[in-house]
């Protein structure tokens, strides 16, 4: 790295850390950001402190002696600095990419997960896992601390790392070579960055290349390509398993369930023998089909590893979801509310309007290029009103009026900060006793708040007050 000149591409949380990482190993960073304000020339005044300088208001030249672009995942391929760096024959790699080649000979195998959605889930229960099989490691990458600030911590800190993994960073990781992986299910979503469904199946596909003990896939998912396609098209090492994780009885060299019992029949000495028990459906929280399907994936990456029996299930009982996630906020009057915010997609909302019977939903925001005909015919006779709001909102009234004219529908013509009260008083109104309020919008939330966080924040503080006010 010495001497190279690199031009990091936003002033984001991951390309500051990557920033200041190439810094430290004698590299001449540069971070261009097409954005300017107080905010990002703070950032930019630190990072002037670690000798990284900071081009602001121009997102678009290469500096001049570029060698190496590391870029952000919020940046499209098509983006122009990227088009530039081609035409100059400069490579353009990831946040992962760089952790992956810092890693030293004898650095912790990575254990990775990706997916249209429960990446999140599934990677902390794979760490509560390893970690209750006495383990040291830590969930990275998509995740809270920056991937590239683990690895430097060197490489005897870990014994192993839970690497969750969006398509965006598979998409810039050429040369990643995993222990094991798994992808969860794979939808249509980020469909306007990745420009199709198979150039967004191609870069979860990613995945597997060059793994070298176990590619875990979903049985029973039926989308095409399904996980099991990508894993026939893969270039794995040679010994390397592919294992199938399903909700029913497993075959050999699958992970499934018996009479509510998770169970290994992949890892066991002799394949044809009976299926190693690991846990109970209970031991998972909460215990929603999708969820179940995440613990057996996290449970595969775990046993490929060599994990026990009984770490799995200490690990499993020992894990919590994190917030905004399928989160039971308050009941009132009767009507339970539920926070599902991390449903920024139409594949993630179905999965939590799956796991209730009578919906008041609220729903909404930025569509990212999705459809909504699907998600709506199969919640259909789960729906007792809607209430929509955000951005692109038009497309879920639109899919209502065709697959569920008889469901009520309140549009409310509003995108600023306020409107999640209102939706929220609005569906009180429509509920019954016995009712859940379900706010799993399908969308994501810039058209409306900062992240999904702010907007389940927003939801539980309109909660909070209703129940106030009752
Ligand atoms: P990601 O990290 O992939 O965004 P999370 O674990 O944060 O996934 O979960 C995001 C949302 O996706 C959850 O709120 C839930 O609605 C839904 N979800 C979680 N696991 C699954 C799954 N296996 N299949 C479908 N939807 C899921």
């Amino acid at each position: 790295w010495k001497g190279l000149r690199v031009t990091v591409a936003g002033l984001g949380v991951s390309g500051v850390s990557a920033a200041r990482a190439l810094a430290g190993l004698g590299a001449e960073v540069t971070v261009v950001d097409g954005g300017s304000g107080p905010a990002l020339e703070a950032r930019a005044a630190d990072l002037a402190e670690a000798g990284v300088a900071v081009r602001l208001g121009d997102a678009q030249t290469l500096p001049e002696g570029t060698g190496l672009v590391v870029t952000s995942p919020g940046w499209k391929p098509q983006s122009p600095l990227f088009l530039a760096a081609a035409e100059a024959g400069v490579d353009v790699i990831g946040d992962v990419e760089v952790a992956w080649r810092l890693r030293g000979p004898g650095a912790a195998p990575w254990l990775a997960v990706t997916g249209t959605n429960g990446k999140t889930t599934t990677t902390q229960m794979l760490a509560s896992i390893l970690r209750a099989a006495g383990l040291r490691t830590a969930a990275v990458g998509n995740i809270g601390t920056p991937i590239v600030d683990v690895i430097l911590e060197g490489d005897d800190a870990y014994d192993v790392l839970a690497v969750e993994l969006s398509s965006y960073q598979l998409h810039w990781a050429p040369s990643l070579r995993t222990h094991s992986a798994a992808v969860l299910n794979l939808a249509p979503d980020h469909l306007d960055w990745h420009g199709s469904m198979e150039a967004y199946a191609a870069d979860k596909g990613r995945i597997y290349e060059g793994n070298q003990v176990a590619c875990v896939y979903n049985v029973d998912a039926t989308d095409k390509p399904s996980t099991e396609d990508l894993v026939r098209e893969a270039d794995v090492e040679e010994g390397c398993r592919a294992i199938g994780f399903t909700l029913n009885t497993p075959a050999p060299s699958q992970l499934g369930v018996v009479e509510g019992i998770l169970v290994d029949r992949a890892f066991v000495p002799d394949r044809q023998k009976q299926a190693q028990e690991l846990a109970e459906v209970s031991d998972v929280s909460p215990p929603a089909p999708h969820n179940i399907a995440n613990a057996l994936a996290a449970a595969a990456l775990a046993r490929a590893f060599g994990v026990a029996p009984q770490a799995v299930r200490d690990g499993l009982r020992a894990f919590r979801p994190d917030a905004h996630r399928i989160e039971h906020v308050a009941d009132v009057a009767g009507v339970a509310y539920v926070d599902d915010s991390k449903a920024t997609n139409t594949h993630a909302a179905q999965a939590s309007l799956a796991a209730y019977e009578s919906i008041v939903w609220i729903a909404g925001g930025l569509a990212k290029g999705a459809t909504f005909d699907e998600l709506v015919a199969a919640s259909a006779k789960r729906l007792r009103a809607a209430v929509l709001i955000g951005a692109d909102r038009a497309l879920i009234r639109e899919a209502l009026a065709r697959h569920a004219p008889e469901v009520p529908v309140v549009d409310l013509d509003r995108t600023d900060t306020g409107a999640m009260a209102e939706a929220v008083r609005r569906a009180a109104r429509l509920a019954a006793p016995g009712d859940t309020v379900l706010m799993a919008p399908a969308c994501a939330s810039m058209d409306m708040f900062t992240n999904y966080n702010k907007r389940g924040d927003a939801f539980a503080e309109a909660v909070r007050e209703l129940g106030a006010s009752a």
